[in-house]
């Protein structure tokens, strides 16, 4: 049995404490803030509204989400929605245009869901932008990989598909894969996507969570692991990784708050499961000139922002996510119809992303709000353009100056793997390498993952330490 101190309570860190637990390990999670969850954290206002740091679609092609839900009993709390995608119709304000997946084989129900939408795409876009498919879906993830040397554009370009065709339909898909737009972003992450979209008959069916992330997904995975033996701390924030002489680490020390002594806490084996921002400021000097380690530099959050506006009255009764296709905003949801913790039957509550964010993450919230509003009229002109307009009642903006790692080209060979050089220290997170985007899912098979490899580094001794030897 190993004490393991893991950096971070995102839901890598969860899931990789989780996974130890289950190793019969003892894992003790040290998180900085007083929320659980990260990027999915969530806080209630004082009427008793929930607000996110982002609008959180879950997909059928998340199979170590899915299987983590279900080792937990909560797989009920996933809402399932119609297989679709729906897009707003700039050019026809207040119009949806749908991909709607027939009850088919894939790859055939996303062949059909293309070929059938007539809004969007002409006949000759949708069979130019087939053909450019075909070697992504013939020669596999080898394909898919060596594509990151491309932006999207640039792969659009070279496949010989139309210009409209990311106008149309991939501006709105990179925004909403990464906050970023399809000049920038890395033909690897969207022909990821749509790999698994295309090859899974529910890759691309969606489902929301019942409540909020922190409450209804990252709480239960706590529960799992106290209940177990694990520790999860909050307000416990990693000031410093100690090292030994040899530069394996001898110990987590730990800020103390409140005039609070700071404190070393030990372990046997050491985890950051922090993002690669915090976790690059925070390398030892003995670590930087380690390969290892300086590839971490080619690595860096991208901003967004996330927004919430209640409404006196509905603006629509889709229950679904959206693309918005603005340029200011990525996807939507009216959360009242969405997310059934959040549910009312007579007022809206819109979470909406904003993406490209660099722009706007250091401006106030009333500048933000307002130019949601503004765009807002476009997507809703029989709601909020009208003698009697729908009133704002309130709103929250959640800004995330550095998220998931920016997926431009390139960035492939720059993710680390969850085994470091370091012998005694591992890293779990979105960013490290596997198999999914930076995601809840790849946050999950990450925190998996890390947790397998040092099972692999440390075979379980017999009898167990007391917990209490975490303390230094
Ligand atoms: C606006 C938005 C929308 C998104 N939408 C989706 C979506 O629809 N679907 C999807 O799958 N994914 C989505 N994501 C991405 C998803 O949220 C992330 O990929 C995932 O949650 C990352 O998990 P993580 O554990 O790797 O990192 P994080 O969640 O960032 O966790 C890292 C943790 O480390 C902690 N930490 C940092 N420094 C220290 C320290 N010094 N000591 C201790 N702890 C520390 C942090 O406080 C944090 O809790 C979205 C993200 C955002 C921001």
């Amino acid at each position: 049995m190993a004490r393991v101190a893991i950096a971070g309570a995102g839901l890598a860190g969860l899931s990789c404490a989780k996974y130890l637990i289950d190793a019969g390990h003892i894992p003790i999670v040290l998180e900085r803030r007083d929320v659980l969850g990260g990027k999915v954290a969530a806080w209630k206002d004082a009427d008793g509204d929930w607000y996110e740091t982002g609008l959180h679609v879950f997909f059928g092609a998340y199979p170590n989400m899915l299987q983590l839900l279900k080792e937990l009993g909560i797989e009920d709390r996933l809402q399932w929605k119609e297989h679709t995608m729906i897009f707003n119709q700039p050019e026809n304000p207040g119009t949806y245009s749908r991909f709607d997946f027939p009850d088919l084989p894939a790859p055939l129900n996303g062949v059909m869901a293309i070929l059938r939408n007539n809004d969007m795409l002409t006949w000759s876009e949708k069979i130019r932008f087939g053909l450019g498919l075909i070697p992504a879906m013939i020669k596999g993830q080898q394909y898919v990989e060596e594509m990151d040397k491309y932006s999207w554009s640039e792969w659009m370009q070279k496949q010989n598909i139309p210009k409209r065709v990311e106008k149309e339909v991939f501006i709105a898909m990179s925004k909403a894969l990464n906050f970023i737009n399809p000049d920038e972003i890395s033909a690897t992450v969207v022909l990821t996507a749509l790999n698994r979209f295309l090859q899974e008959k529910n890759g691309s069916k969606m489902a929301f969570l019942d409540g909020s992330p922190t409450e209804r997904l990252c709480q239960p995975i706590v529960d799992y692991i106290t209940a177990r033996g694990g520790i999860v701390r909050l307000n416990a924030p990693v000031k410093e990784f100690l090292l030994s002489a040899d530069k394996t680490v001898r110990g987590f020390l730990i800020r103390g708050l409140n005039g609070a002594a700071d404190e070393v806490v030990t372990a046997d084996v050491y985890v950051s499961a922090m993002p690669v921002d915090p976790l690059k400021a925070m390398l030892p000097q003995a670590w930087r000139e380690m390969e290892f380690f300086k590839k971490l530099e080619g690595l860096e959050g991208v901003p967004v922002i996330n927004i919430h506006l209640w409404f006196d009255r509905k603006l629509t009764d889709i229950d679904h996510l959206l693309f918005s296709r603005s340029p200011l905003l990525s996807v939507y949801a009216d959360m009242s119809n969405t997310c059934q913790g959040y549910a009312n039957p007579h007022r809206s509550m819109l979470e909406l992303v904003l993406a490209p964010a660099k722009d706007w993450i250091s401006k106030s919230d009333e500048e933000i709000v307002e130019a949601t509003m503004a765009e807002l009229k476009k997507l809703f002109p029989h709601h909020l353009a009208t003698s009697e307009p729908a009133r704002l009642l309130k709103y929250h903006v959640v800004k995330t100056p550095r998220s998931v790692y920016k997926a431009t080209p390139g960035r492939q060979q720059y993710r680390p793997s969850q085994v470091t050089p370091i012998a005694n220290f591992f890293l779990t997170g979105d960013y490290t390498m596997q198999r999914y985007l930076a995601s809840m899912e790849g946050a999950v098979l990450s925190g998996k993952l890390t947790a397998q490899a040092i099972e692999r580094a440390l075979p379980i001794a017999k009898n167990a330490q007391p917990v209490a030897a975490f303390s230094g």
